[in-house]
């Protein structure tokens, strides 16, 4: 496929670029979660390919559950009907993009999810690591989740909307000290759900080559019940 423009575009006009500049707010990563991160890009950078599970996983789940809401609400799914993941692969700017139309997250959720509350247990499974440098498998297992982002991509932009919020937001970040959200100055562009850009390191680049995430995407998709769709660019 080539696919060009539209659905995938990543880049905002300079205008919306300002707006972002002028609303956005700043929030400093929870210490668990700035520990998180160091910990995954120190000690994961040999099965990197985990973000792709991390994020197919967290598609999933959001798609669960607003599917389970739309049991009793049928009026849930009106933003967005057709529930499924899509990735997109864009050589040419480097950029990998996950899409969902699942749940979404509100702006609270944005900010605690991805950012200022870090999960149960954190600590703990921090000071063991940190402390003995032990089996890193284990950190494969204790479900590093989306932080994994960190191990590929240099920022990331998180887009999202959520059934309870008028606004689509945007999260950006560069997973230095802190995380910028932002409304979406382009306005409700995804109905409902979730859609995550990954600005590829350049040592990451294999990310974006279509055998490369097919395999990936069949490895990890074994217990997803909606269809992943792959877009991916011919240069
Ligand atoms: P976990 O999936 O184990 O809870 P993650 O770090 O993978 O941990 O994700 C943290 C939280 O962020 C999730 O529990 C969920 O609430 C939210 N989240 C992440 N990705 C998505 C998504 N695609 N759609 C909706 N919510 C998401
Ligand atoms: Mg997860």
């Amino acid at each position: 496929f080539i696919v060009q423009g539209d659905d995938n575009s990543y880049g905002f006009t300079e205008e919306e670029t300002e707006k972002i500049k002028v609303t956005g707010e700043k929030f400093e990563f929870q210490t668990e979660v700035s520990r998180l991160m160091k910990l995954i890009i120190n000690s994961l950078y040999k099965t990197r390919e985990i973000f792709l599970r991390e994020l197919i996983s967290n598609a999933s789940d959001a798609i669960d559950k607003i599917r389970f809401l739309s049991l009793t609400d049928p009026n849930a799914l009106e933003g967005a009907p057709t529930l499924n993941i899509t990735i997109w692969a864009d050589k040419q700017n480097k950029i990998l993009t996950i899409a969902d139309s699942g749940i979404g997250m509100t702006k609270k959720q944005l900010i605690e999810n991805l950012g200022t509350i870090a999960k149960s247990g954190t600590s703990e499974f921090l000071n063991t690591f940190e402390e003995n440098k032990a089996d890193m498998n284990l950190i494969g297992q204790f479900g590093v989740g989306f932080y994994s982002v960190f191990l590929v991509a240099d920022k990331v932009i998180v887009t999202t909307k959520n059934n309870n919020e008028d606004k689509q937001y945007i999260w950006e970040s560069s997973a230095v000290n802190d995380f910028t959200i932002a409304e979406d100055p382009r306005g409700n562009t995804l109905g409902r759900g979730t859609q995550i850009k990954l600005f590829l390191k350049d040592d990451a680049l294999e990310f974006l080559e279509d055998s490369t995430l097919r395999g990936l995407i069949l490895k990890y998709s074994e217990f997803i019940n909606f269809p992943i769709w792959l877009w991916t660019t011919q240069s």
